[in-house]
């Protein structure tokens, strides 16, 4: 049984901290949640979606960890709100130039991955910690330094309702810290100080920007019962070789789609955008007439152009005090559909492996180390580290070699099945 006593601070409350902080809450540890941004369901503030993607393909590895976390609502609050996609839907142009879309599922078996808005997601696991008594919320408070040593880091808090602009600063005392504080993480940057930690970080030569098919209007259709102008049960890819355009599914009916594309493509357009409903038809082909030009041209310009770090870095802990996991831990391009769904994978081996340790010393009355929690968890890190780092890295690279599947590869093996078929 765990130590009620032991401290556990997470730093970070996205969907990694988040689990993170449930499966030590559930464990009987006293947990505190440090998060940099305030309540992310208090509605002033801003929206994720300002730097976040705003839905996400949730598979297996991700629902298994949640599954595991042990509280029966979750994963029922969860599906309440996904919609399952099957495979993915190819759209392009015949040489002839006729529109033409193609399904390829996802298994033979007929199992789907789930779209999932991530800020929903985010709030059920938040709603869920704030309901027990062990856990307690830390809004507004950005780690700014940690002693991995002596067990204590520093936060900069800022109070939202004082009219002063000068943040304070808190000292704390922990036992453990869960570093979930993403691709930026400050929690890693610490830990470097404190470990011999290999680390790369990779910018790759594509920007992301997003863009919202919206519900279809039924009086508009005559088709009542669907909201959706597309199939809801795809993830929809317009390949372009060298850029490319998806589109998720949320529950209102809407699509969140997503442009990825070189910097330089995107300068150019950036110079003139009313050039985008026509390079759009080029290389895009339908997409126009479901999403209007003036709405392509409005998100180009208000939504921002971000970038994609691929991070990889080993050990992931120091000693018994600290480990990183998520984005903090190995952020990835997002054409796996697995940078989220692998965090909350570590969460769950994470905790495997402590338990196992906690039940080999506890089992074992000879040993004086029986009431050392940090001896058995220092045990504990070294082996999630040697066992992760090896999966996470293969996670990263696979995530890259996707890009090309998605934006070129889909396109060749269409082709090849087309000229096969025709050749009969
Ligand atoms: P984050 O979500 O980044 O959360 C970190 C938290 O830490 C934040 O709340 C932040 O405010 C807080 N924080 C930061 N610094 C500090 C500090 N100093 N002190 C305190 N708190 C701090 N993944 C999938 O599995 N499926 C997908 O389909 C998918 N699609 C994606 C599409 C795009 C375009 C992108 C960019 C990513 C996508 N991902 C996807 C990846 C996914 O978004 C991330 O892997 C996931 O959000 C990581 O979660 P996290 O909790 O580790 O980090």
């Amino acid at each position: 049984m765990a130590n009620s006593k032991q401290k556990y601070i997470v730093v970070g409350a996205g969907p990694v901290g988040s689990l993170a902080a449930l499966y030590a809450a559930k464990r009987g540890y006293q947990v505190e949640i440090y998060e940099l941004r305030s309540d992310l369901r208090d509605p002033s503030t801003t929206p994720l979606n300002f730097t976040k993607s705003i839905n996400l393909a949730l598979s297996e590895r991700g629902i298994n960890a949640m599954r595991h976390a042990d509280h029966e609502n979750l994963i029922q609050h969860v599906f309440s709100a996904t919609i399952p996609m099957r495979g993915r839907m190819i759209h392009g142009r015949t040489p002839d130039g006729a529109l033409y879309e193609a399904a390829q599922d996802y298994d033979v078996h007929g199992r789907t991955i789930y779209a999932v808005d991530r800020a929903g997601l985010n709030m059920r696991l938040l709603d869920i910690l704030e309901d027990m008594p062990n856990v307690k919320f830390f809004f507004n408070h950005k780690l700014t330094g940690a002693d991995f040593k002596r067990r204590k880091a520093w936060f900069e808090f800022r109070d939202q309702t004082s009219t002063s602009n000068r943040p304070e600063e808190i000292e704390i005392d922990f036992d453990f810290m869960i570093g979930a504080d993403g691709a930026h993480s400050a929690v890693r940057y610490h830990l470097m100080k404190y470990t011999r930690m290999n680390y790369n970080q990779e910018y790759i030569d594509t920007l992301w920007c997003e863009f919202q098919i919206k519900p279809s209007d039924p009086s508009n259709s005559g088709d009542i019962k669907s909201k959706f102008r597309i199939s809801p049960n795809h993830l929809h890819i317009w390949p372009g070789k060298k850029f490319m355009f998806i589109a998720i599914p949320s529950d209102d009916g809407s699509f969140t789609c997503t442009l990825f594309m070189p910097g330089t493509e995107f300068a150019i357009l950036e110079a003139d955008s009313s050039e985008l409903p026509a390079f759009f038809d080029s290389h895009f082909p339908g997409v126009t007439s479901l999403i209007t030009p003036e709405d392509l041209i409005s998100s180009f310009q208000a939504n921002p152009h971000l970038p994609l770090i691929s991070i990889k870095c080993q050990p992931y802990h120091f000693s018994s005090s600290v480990v990183i996991l998520g984005d903090a831990a190995h952020a990835m391009v997002p054409f796996y559909g697995q940078g989220m769904n692998a965090g909350l994978e570590d969460v769950r081996i994470l905790f495997s492996i402590l338990d196992k340790h906690t039940a080999v010393e506890s089992n074992n009355s000879n040993l004086s180390e029986v009431n050392d929690a940090a001896f058995q968890r220092a045990a504990a890190l070294s082996e999630y580290s040697i066992i992760r780092v090896a999966d996470a890295h293969a996670i990263n690279d696979l995530a890259l070699q996707n890009y090309v599947e998605m934006r070129a590869s889909v396109l060749s093996r269409m082709y090849r099945v087309r000229k096969f078929l025709e050749e009969l």
